[in-house]
């Protein structure tokens, strides 16, 4: 009896202790007084940095750089970041998307408040997408975290590796987990992509140690739809270090500027829609049209979609022909789909965007999330041919492609045009770098094996072009 009753003392003292711990409030002072409470922080390292949406297939993970070295100083009182790295390519050159560079490439990524801006020698350039989700990344750091927790009226539930205390701050909902050691070992939250809709983005920090007064991770990966987006080895850090950001007039002034889309006529019945940084190409049929490329994003797509029904009304769009899975080429896939168009792709893609499309989509839904339909594909493995009422456009998978797997161009035959992604691009700056050659020179190689007879390339980046250009890149 006497044990019985001692047993419920315990259980008395320790219940309520057990429930206290599942209030947010204690849990993020705990986390606080644990890792040391700062106002601004500074961390160093090394480690490497991925491209997003640029894989070599659809299966693989994004595409690797070496950061040579990376600096972050975060002041959460005024919501400024400050990140500053230098990349280089792995050698031997590694596969996949995203501008290849020669030699080291810096960046300096910053955002005040809702400002964003890079800064670029001594001019800023406004960065005026990235604002919302630089903001966002402050909140993801463990000391971030915690602090943007307190101000949102954070909750927390036991769950797996601790602690889950969740808050929302504007439209995203982030979710910590403290571990037992009152560490923040995780953040999660999700952003939109075009392409995988609500985008998770999992952070996740390991090896606390303590740097002057302060914990602070020695590793920090973070995945971004499933795969790394950063790693990074820290092997400093400096509590309360000072980040003074004035806003450049420029990122204060500078808005997102309205989507423009261009029309130029290649020949009769076809059209290179430019205006942006990505181009498409309209091919007219007897009843209907086909659009060769959906790059960026819905906005993009909506505004393209708009000038095809200008130049050309009454046809609908029965085809989207889809040169590569790469996210700047394909986020505006699904507005065809929803537009009631067939979209052709490499047969490689076609069980990667049945997967990716099925993600929900709350924070940015589109047409297609509005009003769901099955999406129908023709799926390419060889030559296909789009023949009817006297027009004949040609698709050929590449050979020996190093920036996608799935890479297909487009040939117009009575026209002599060529069009093609990433390979070659016009003027040259529009992409450089040893690399990108290198593509150069197989994209040639890919005309010549097929014997094309091509007089002028439209390339998806850039302004159209007379062959002999690609000629004189691949053969110097
Ligand atoms: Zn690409």
């Amino acid at each position: 009896m006497t044990r019985k009753f001692t047993g419920l003392v315990v259980l008395l003292l320790v219940v309520p202790l057990s429930l206290a711990a599942q209030d947010a409030k204690t849990v993020l002072q705990a986390a606080s007084k644990a890792m040391g409470d700062v106002k601004s922080i500074q961390y160093s390292g090394t480690g490497h940095l991925y491209a997003l949406g640029q894989a070599y297939s659809p299966t693989s993970a994004w595409p690797q750089n070496n950061i040579m070295s990376y600096t972050r100083t975060i002041d959460y009182g005024s919501r400024s970041s400050k990140e500053e790295l230098t990349q280089v390519e792995p050698t031997p050159p590694r596969v996949g998307g995203a501008a290849p560079f020669a030699g080291e490439q810096k960046q300096i990524n910053l955002v005040s408040g809702q400002y964003a801006w890079n800064q670029i020698g001594n001019a800023p350039q406004p960065a005026v997408a990235t604002a919302e989700e630089r903001q966002l990344q402050i909140w993801l750091t463990p000391h971030g975290f915690l602090t943007a927790a307190m101000e949102n009226n954070a909750t927390a539930k036991k769950g797996s590796g601790g602690t889950i205390v969740s808050f929302t701050a504007g439209k995203f909902k982030i979710n910590g987990t403290i571990d037992n050691q009152n560490m923040v070992a995780k953040t999660d939250t999700w952003i939109a992509n075009p392409v995988l809709g609500d985008m998770p983005v999992e952070t996740i920090y390991s090896g606390y140690r303590n740097f002057n007064g302060v914990k602070f991770p020695t590793m920090i990966i973070q995945k971004q739809g499933g795969y790394p987006v950063l790693d990074l080895a820290v092997t400093s850090v400096e509590p309360n270090a000072s980040l003074n950001l004035p806003v450049p007039e420029a990122a204060r002034t500078t808005t997102l500027p309205p989507v423009k889309v261009t029309s130029q006529k290649l020949a009769d019945g076809i059209w290179f829609l430019a205006g942006g940084s990505h181009n498409s190409v309209l091919v007219e049929y007897p009843t209907y049209l086909v659009m060769i490329e959906a790059p960026l994003d819905e906005a993009r797509s909506t505004a393209v979609i708009a000038e095809a029904k200008k130049l050309v009304p009454n046809k609908p769009i029965k085809y989207l022909i889809n040169t590569h899975h790469h996210f700047d080429h394909s986020g505006g896939v699904r507005t065809y789909v929803a537009e009631g168009s067939t979209i052709i792709t490499n047969e490689i893609n076609k069980a990667y965007y049945e997967q990716v499309w099925k993600a929900p989509r709350t924070l940015e839904p589109d047409r297609l999330a509005q009003n769901p339909k099955k999406p129908t594909f023709i799926t390419i493995k060889e030559k296909y041919t789009l023949a009817d009422g006297g027009r004949s456009l040609e698709i050929y998978p590449m050979e020996g492609d190093t920036h996608n797997s799935g890479l297909m161009m487009a040939y117009l035959p009575k026209e002599k045009i060529l069009v093609e992604a990433d390979d070659f691009s016009w003027p040259a700056g529009t992409r450089s770098g040893p690399r990108y050659h290198a593509n150069n020179v197989n994209l040639y190689r890919n005309i010549q094996r097929l014997k094309l007879d091509v007089k002028t390339i439209a390339p998806l980046h850039g302004e159209p072009v007379p062959v002999s250009e690609l000629e004189k890149l691949a053969t110097s």
